[in-house]
């Protein structure tokens, strides 16, 4: 196994994380690139912290940064921002159908992000995402007014760099994947839902964002995931 660091400026102190690629035959045919910098302590999407390099939940804030965190930690996934892909308007994905279950019973909040009524077609998708509740609104520490949740970090570029690391220019989809997964760390979601493993998941991009607190699943792994923490059925 290789791997393929990916350096980065970070929101506030630009870490290098080391993204692992699983099969490198799958990467693009592109040769990885080399780290220039060495390794830095990964920062807490949460909070800021620094932590050292493999740490299991943020120092600072306790925030998960790997699944077994998950079990001892007193922090609660309750704001599931959904990926355009899943919107189950005919109902046959069993752990979508799960999920707005639970929403139902206020366990959850199933959220879309403003950028997903631009992306998608269909009056009946239109409708469903319609109504499900938007992200909040968000203010920055400067002007906080009224209601709303605090600002995570805007890190687009960062988020391209994990995502579609050789893609020259970015296409439509690529770009709203980006701004999907930029709008919800930007509210403060907890998990990010999608059925699009390829782009969001393999090749090491789920770890690399577990590493720093942004949390990425598909429905399946999240609904296994809630049932283990909670019990729930
Ligand atoms: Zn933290």
């Amino acid at each position: 196994m290789r791997q393929l660091l990916l350096s980065w400026n970070m929101w506030w102190c630009g870490p290098a994380i080391s993204m692992e690629a699983s099969n490198p035959e799958t990467v693009g045919g592109m040769p990885p690139k080399l780290p220039k910098k060495p390794t830095r302590m990964p920062t807490c999407i949460k909070c800021g912290g620094k932590n050292i390099e493999g740490a299991e939940s943020c120092s600072q804030c306790r925030w998960p940064f790997s699944r077994r965190a998950w079990v001892t930690s007193d922090k609660k996934i309750q704001r599931i921002t959904l990926d355009t892909g899943c919107i189950n308007v005919k109902k046959q994905n069993a752990d979508l159908n799960t999920l707005e279950r639970w929403a139902a019973e206020n366990r959850i909040v199933l959220e879309r992000s403003a950028a997903m009524l631009q992306e998608l077609k269909g009056n009946a998708r239109i409708e469903k995402a319609q109504s499900l509740p938007g992200h909040p609104r968000i203010f920055n520490l400067g002007n906080a007014l009224g209601d709303g949740v605090l600002a995570g970090p805007d890190i687009p570029k960062d988020l391209q760099k994990i995502l579609f690391p050789t893609a020259r220019p970015l296409t439509t989809k690529q770009r709203a994947d980006i701004e999907h997964l930029r709008l919800h760390i930007r509210t403060g979601g907890d998990v990010f839902v999608t059925l699009n493993p390829r782009d969001f998941i393999r090749r090491g991009r789920q770890a690399v964002f577990a590493s720093f607190g942004v949390w990425v699943m598909a429905p399946k792994e999240l609904v296994a995931l809630l049932r283990d923490l909670n019990g729930w059925h």
